[in-house]
């Protein structure tokens, strides 16, 4: 039975004021045990929300990291080692904002994976079509290439020890929700390409929904078969509706 999970993805939205406000209206949340709550803050913020979350089971991830997993000589960017020593137990890659606006290949996302989980973080996988992709009927093969380049870097076993995120990427911060039928089709497709692989892998591993998750929308996402919780973006920046969205994932 894989347990559920609800990651707020921050970006690049907060000051310490408003950081210090969200956590506290966090903290307030009847947050269900059933469930894994992360929240992905700015780097700038990390300590600030790790130690605002001491004594809460709360996981705090980096949004990104180096492709070189100890510290060194690589301006303006973050080791995962040191994301590590910050209190991280967790790092997104490969989110499409950095797919697209940074020019992240499937080969740099790969070796970021790697990097993460040879310091102990849990990778959070993020995969998806454009619009462009979906209308031209390539959503599978876009998806299944971005997940078998990790495969092939870091072998299969290493995708139990990660969590996919599947985000279309015309859904993100557009409003635009996959329906829980289109959601549930690709996730359902994932979980084949890893299943053809090693079944054991593809009954463990977590794959989340994101892009425009809201508390409206959550539980129908959620309670389809293959969506094991979701990634929100916009909406976690709300500690009313992130906290509805979690309790959606623990019904
Ligand atoms: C995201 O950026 O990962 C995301 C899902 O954003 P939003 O929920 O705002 O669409």
């Amino acid at each position: 039975m894989r347990r559920a999970m609800v990651a707020g993805n921050w970006k690049m939205h907060g000051t310490r004021a408003s950081v210090c406000d969200l956590v506290s209206a966090l903290l307030a949340q009847d947050l269900p045990e059933s469930v894994d709550v992360a929240l992905f803050p700015t780097s700038l913020f990390i300590a600030q929300v790790v130690q605002g979350l001491v004594g809460t089971s709360v996981g705090v991830g980096g949004q990104d990291c180096a492709i070189q997993p100890q510290q060194g000589a690589l301006t303006g960017e973050i080791a995962a080692a040191q994301l590590v020593d910050a209190g991280c137990s967790l790092v997104l890659v490969g989110h499409s904002e950095r797919r697209i606006l940074l020019g992240e290949s499937d080969r740099v996302v790969a070796q970021k994976f790697a990097a993460a989980q040879s310091v102990g973080l849990v990778p959070v996988l993020c995969v998806g079509e454009t619009l462009k992709q979906r209308d031209a009927g390539e959503t599978m093969q876009v998806v299944a290439r971005q997940l078998d380049e990790v495969i092939r870097v870091s072998g299969i076993q290493a995708i139990a020890k990660a969590v996919v995120a599947y985000e279309p990427v015309w859904a993100i911060g557009t409003g635009l929700t996959a329906s829980p039928l289109q959601a549930q089709e690709v996730h359902e497709a994932i979980r084949k390409q890893l299943s053809d692989k090693d079944v054991g892998v593809a009954m463990a591993t977590r794959i989340l929904y994101g892009g425009s998750v809201k508390a409206v929308n959550a539980a129908d996402l959620f309670g389809m078969p293959d969506i094991d919780g979701g990634l929100i973006g916009g909406a976690s920046l709300n500690a009313d509706e992130f906290g509805a969205i979690c309790r959606a994932a623990g019904i």
